[in-house]
């Protein structure tokens, strides 16, 4: 976000004000608004679309157009440029709407005559309401600071239209089955099963103060918020008992976000555009909303979702107090449901009485699932339309197992309640209890359990979990977060973060992967046709070798008195691994000269994702250090299938001939080269998928923090040796999936799964 121009936005927005609070109905205030934005925006055209039952966009008010094409003119969403704004939930401007191919012709708004447009959406608890836009008749290309200031009285138009005053909220799109209508299935976030009664989170009421005039006084009260902030999040840290490291590490990571320079900067510079404070934390709010649907990955979606929490509870703080959670005052089993959770805000929770919680949002690698799962507390996400379907006090049974949901269970429900707890509690006490074990398998084997990894406060955890080091940090994860490219001594003290929380555990570095999926909003890259086998990955870090160089001298300084284990992504050549493996040199060459600090030696490792790496073993093993074949992207390489398209991301995989050929051949060709080899992507972390793993020859597994217990307790229990026997009838097998097949062996051998 640029800074605004301090004075239009500020005088624009004191008119708003005065619009709104003057006599007329709803709709007369409405027209006046968009009067006094097409006037102070030199626009011709100022409109304002609202949505309706969740999917049309219908035209409330509009300066410049028709006035008969005003509740006439309608819009799906995502049709016209209109729709566009809306589906992407994005601003857009356009010198020559017409002649864009998404331009929707509207004969009866009368806007044939007008060439330009630019429009904002208007957003509110992270949903599209509507799109505010201006058009004007020249081809005129809008500044930045026109595009910030009405993305900025987007912000005032969607709260002054949250009110119920325009969309009669009975109109909103009907819940998915009433309240008490049979179970309920969603994503299982936190495993366990429980029963309780429903309280239900309720959203925040609109803003009342949106405009100030002071800006001092308001950001004397932003100050006072963030103090009041920070004071509940130390109280909040301080009743967190020393033994739970993940809330800890959650908490501490908050105050660090709270503490945020560029983030109350950005706060500040928009009370100075003429926000009154809330406003202001709201717009810098939708902003990093905006960013984080950019975002690609969800790891980078949810520690960005942190800050977005952070920002809810300013607001609290500026509304005059904290509320507490629901039912504060009251007793008995309790099932938080609410449209998404924020991971103090589950801390605050009484936990003897917290017994699961519901979204209608919420991911596996949020932190408030992160959270739950250290706390033991079913979590379900994904459960569309939670909020209308269930009632406060109604009695559920939550499986965070399976996902399902079940209002008003009955006593066989309650009695598999029972029955799944007590197995639940069996095997985390056994996860508990293998932590200082190792993972030998029955007949001798030894596996080195690592984990994956992309932030500094993930890499405290090793010891809680029983892993033995970091097998992939995934540097280019903070990256992703900032809004700048972080320079060397940024990135220093980012690695160096990341390796004394890791102690003197091994961390494996790798190099930046961005580009593909994973891109950078700062380092614009032109549109490709297949992001995942474009310009990602080490070709970015050969082409723009200053970049790769960088990072390259970050990490050697940071690992100054220690071994630097680092890895390239994405190798598809020796050439390539060896252009690479010379920039790491040149940089210890260049430390070493100069006397810098550096690291005490270099282990280089490849990632194999490539498939034509495999045709390139002998002179690429007689390079490098260690191997880790990263199955995400070698499985869609191989099978030529997408890793993020649903249709195809259950149709092939590891368990699966050629797969697990692959890598009985690839573990057998490190073997005889004495290079050790390590599989890193998601499969890793299954236990069926690593148990075939280990009997195709790999050793070493990195996998998601979650999934050691259940590896290491499978490792533990498995023989490999009639598992391999097994394995040797079935590389040549047609069947397209051995999962049954491993399944049974399982099951046969008994071997925990
Ligand atoms: C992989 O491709 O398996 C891998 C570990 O890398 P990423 O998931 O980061 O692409
Ligand atoms: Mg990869």
């Amino acid at each position: 976000m640029s800074a605004p121009p301090a004075g239009a936005p500020r005088r624009l927005l004191r008119r708003l004000r005065d619009a709104m609070a003057g006599r007329g109905t709803p709709q007369a205030k409405l027209d006046r608004v968009v009067r006094l934005i097409a006037a102070d925006m030199v626009a011709e055209v100022c409109s304002c679309y609202l949505m309706r039952a969740g999917e049309v966009l219908e035209l409330f008010a509009a300066e410049g157009l028709r006035s008969a094409s005003v509740h006439k003119t309608r819009l799906a969403v995502g049709e016209g440029l209109i729709g566009h704004i809306a589906a992407r939930a994005r601003p857009l401007r356009i010198a020559d709407a017409r002649a864009h191919p998404l331009f929707a012709h509207r004969p009866e708004t009368g806007e044939d005559i007008y060439s330009s447009l630019m429009g904002a959406p208007l957003l509110r608890e992270g949903r599209v309401t509507g799109v505010l836009a201006v058009q004007n008749r020249a081809r005129r290309r809008y500044h930045d600071e026109e595009l910030e200031t009405l993305q900025i009285v987007a912000t005032v138009v969607a709260e002054l239209t949250a009110n119920g005053a325009f969309v009669d909220p009975a109109e909103l799109p009907a819940p998915e089955g009433a309240a008490g209508a049979g179970p309920v299935e969603g994503q299982p976030l936190s495993g366990g099963l429980a029963w309780g009664r429903v309280a239900i989170v309720r959203a925040r009421p609109p803003i009342a103060r949106l405009v100030a005039d002071d800006a001092e006084a308001e950001r004397k009260r932003l100050a006072d918020a963030v103090a009041a902030l920070r004071a509940g999040l130390d109280r909040l840290l301080a009743r967190a008992p020393d033994g739970d490291a993940e809330p800890r590490d959650v908490l501490e990571t908050f105050r660090m976000f709270a503490a945020d320079s560029g983030w109350l900067r950005r706060i500040g510079e928009a009370i100075d555009s003429g926000l009154a404070a809330e406003a202001a934390v709201y717009r810098v709010r939708e902003d990093t909303r905006l960013r984080l649907d950019q975002a690609a990955t969800p790891y980078l979606r949810e520690r960005l979702a942190d800050i977005e929490e952070i920002g809810e509870r300013l607001l609290d703080h500026l509304a005059g107090e904290r509320p507490g959670p629901p039912d504060d005052e009251g007793t008995g089993d309790i099932v938080a449901v609410a449209r998404n959770l924020g991971a103090a805000q589950l801390l605050e929770y009484d936990r003897a009485r917290l017994r699961a919680v519901v979204l209608e949002e919420g991911s596996p690698t949020a932190h408030a699932a992160i959270v739950a799962r250290a706390l033991e507390i079913p979590m379900v996400g994904q459960v569309r339309g939670a909020l209308g379907r269930f009632r406060d006090g109604e009695p559920v049974l939550v499986n965070g197992s399976d996902g399902r949901v079940t209002p008003q269970p009955e006593d066989a429900d309650l009695a598999a309640l029972r029955e799944q707890a007590a197995e639940r509690a069996r095997r985390d006490a056994l996860y508990r209890e293998l932590r200082g074990k190792p993972a030998r398998t029955r007949d001798g084997v030894d596996i080195r359990l690592d984990i994956n990894i992309g932030l500094a406060v993930d890499a405290g955890h090793l010891d809680a979990l029983g892993a033995e080091g970091i097998g992939l940090c995934r540097t280019e994860i903070p990256f992703m977060t900032a809004r700048s490219f972080p320079g060397i001594d940024e990135q220093t003290a980012l690695y160096a973060g990341i390796l004394e929380a890791a102690g003197a555990r091994r961390v494996v570095f790798r190099t930046l992967d961005i580009g593909g999926d994973k891109r950078l909003p700062y380092l614009p890259a032109a549109k490709e046709e297949n992001p995942a086998m474009g310009w990602r990955a080490i070709r970015v870090g050969l082409d723009r070798p200053a970049m790769l160089r960088h990072q390259l001298r970050a990490l050697l300084r940071a690992s100054a008195g220690r071994e630097l284990c680092v890895m390239f992504p994405m190798v598809a050549t020796v050439a390539e691994f060896d252009s690479a493996r010379a920039l790491l040199c040149r940089e210890r060459d260049r430390a070493a000269a100069r006397g810098e600090p550096c690291a005490a030696g270099l282990s280089v490792g490849c990632m194999i994702e490539a498939p034509a790496l495999m045709w390139q073993l002998r002179a690429l093993l007689e390079r490098i250090d260690f191997a880790a074949l990263g199955t995400n992207d070698l499985m869609q390489f191989m099978f030529a299938a997408d890793r993020a398209n649903a249709a195809t991301l259950r149709r092939y995989g590891v368990l699966s001939p050629p797969a697990l050929a692959l890598a009985r051949q690839l573990a057998r060709a490190c073997a005889a080269a004495r290079v050790p080899l390590s599989v890193c992507g998601e499969a890793a972390g299954g236990a069926l998928e690593a148990m075939a793993l280990v009997a195709a020859g790999v050793r070493v597994l990195s996998m998601p923090p979650s999934r050691v217990g259940p590896v290491k307790a499978m490792c533990r229990s498995l023989d490999t040796r009639p598992l391999r026997a097994l394995l040797e009838t079935l590389y040549d097998s047609p069947v397209a999936d051995l999962r049954p097949r491993l399944r049974a062996f399982a099951l046969d051998h008994g071997v925990a799964l």
